[in-house]
């Protein structure tokens, strides 16, 4: 009796050990979706194992953003200002409607993408410095493209301003309805970090968080994300930094509480008149979606452009990490700061896109780095 109860107790925990392991492998599997929007978000988070192992117990961790369909961040910020503008009846699924941004690139992608999606026409206006490769694959989504020379925000003919000009001249004809998106100043951009990415992040990393890193373009990412962390989640000591490419106003911003030289005023200095490569971050004015999170941000590191193509290379020869400039510039900054952290610290970064969006600029310099590059020669 003993021998056949210990048989019946063994095979009956084999069989529950391999339900539970079933069961949790179909928890694993994504159920089926019923159209590309339901695939924005819910992005993987991975160790950057080759930083991790060379920053004294600090572990480094990416968001790939650049998982989403239309491959970067901004399909959350497309998909929720396009999502919004129905609700406010701006836009009628199964009417002709047209979606206006002006940008440097991933925000018209991901807006292109989704029009296509939802059965809306999208138009984009772009400055003419931007990579060819986002150009090809916006007119490969069938987008209308605008392409304008790049310019001061206190120029008309700047892609913002551009952009805005186009849709009110097709809503002034009142042939067909045209929305201005408006990424910058347009709040459902930080409101679905704060909704999404910020409990994603979160949950990911069991609360578990000493920093998070992230670039600024409109400022949605960084303020949705920290306000999230730190008023929701009560992680007031997570250390909020904003990495900042050559050129722009936000080191100085968030550091010396000025954002422009005393000789220069508010959109007279030129990011482009800045010679980075850098694409998607760093500007000279306060936007909306950055005014939101400036609070929570409690540094800002600069990064150079040499060394943000040094760690791209080393992330891709390292790690199999194929990233877009602003990711390689918060990877940089990771390693800066993780110096001053204690040992088992948790750095989050966002890799906003891949670098296949950066083939022609960007990593045109990135694949002549040597493939041995260290963390030392990159901050050299
Ligand atoms: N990285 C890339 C490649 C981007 O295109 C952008 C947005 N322009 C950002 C980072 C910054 O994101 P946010 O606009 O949320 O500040």
């Amino acid at each position: 009796i003993w021998r056949n109860t210990v048989t019946v107790v063994s095979l009956l925990t084999a069989a529950f050990t391999t339900y539970k392991f079933l069961q949790e492998r179909q928890n694993e599997v994504p159920r089926k979706k019923d159209g590309i929007e339901e695939l924005i978000g819910n992005t993987p988070m991975v160790k950057i194992r080759s930083l991790s192992e060379h920053l004294g117990g600090v572990e480094v961790y990416a968001k790939l953003e650049l998982v989403n369909p239309a491959g970067s961040a901004k399909d959350r910020v497309a998909l929720n200002i396009v999502q919004t503008a129905e609700k406010q009846g701006l836009l009628k699924r199964g009417e002709p409607g047209w979606v206006f941004e002006g940008t440097s690139g991933s925000t018209g992608i991901s807006i292109a993408m989704i029009c296509n999606a939802l059965g809306y026409k999208a138009h984009i206006s772009l400055p003419d410095d931007t990579s060819n490769e986002k150009l090809a694959l916006l007119e490969s989504l069938g987008a209308v493209v605008n392409m304008v020379k790049p310019a001061s925000i206190v120029d008309p003919n700047q892609y913002v301003n551009a952009s805005k000009s186009a849709c009110e001249e097709l809503n002034r004809k009142g042939v067909e309805r045209g929305v201005f998106a408006d990424q910058f100043e347009n709040e459902a951009n930080w409101k679905v970090h704060f909704q999404t990415t910020g409990p994603e992040v979160y949950k990911q990393m069991n609360g578990k968080i000493d920093a998070f890193i992230a670039g600024c373009g409109t400022g949605g990412t960084i303020s949705g994300v920290s306000k999230y962390l730190k008023d929701v989640k009560g992680l007031k000591n997570c250390h909020v930094v904003l990495a900042d490419p050559q050129g722009s106003g936000f080191y100085n911003r968030i550091n010396f509480d000025v954002m422009y030289d005393s000789a220069e005023k508010e959109g007279t200095r030129r990011r482009h008149q800045v010679d980075t490569i850098v694409e998607g971050i760093g500007l000279n004015r306060l936007t909306q979606n950055f005014k939101i999170g400036e609070s929570y941000i409690d540094e800002s590191i600069r990064v150079s452009d040499s060394q943000a193509i040094k760690m791209a290379k080393y992330l891709s020869v390292n790690d199999g990490l194929f990233v877009g400039s602003s990711t390689a510039i918060n990877a940089v900054a990771a390693i800066k700061l993780a110096e001053r952290l204690p040992s088992g610290s948790k750095i989050v970064i966002v890799a906003c896109d891949s670098g296949s969006r950066h083939l022609s600029k960007f990593w045109k310099e990135a694949k002549s780095v040597g493939n041995n590059i260290t963390l030392q020669e990159i901050l050299n």
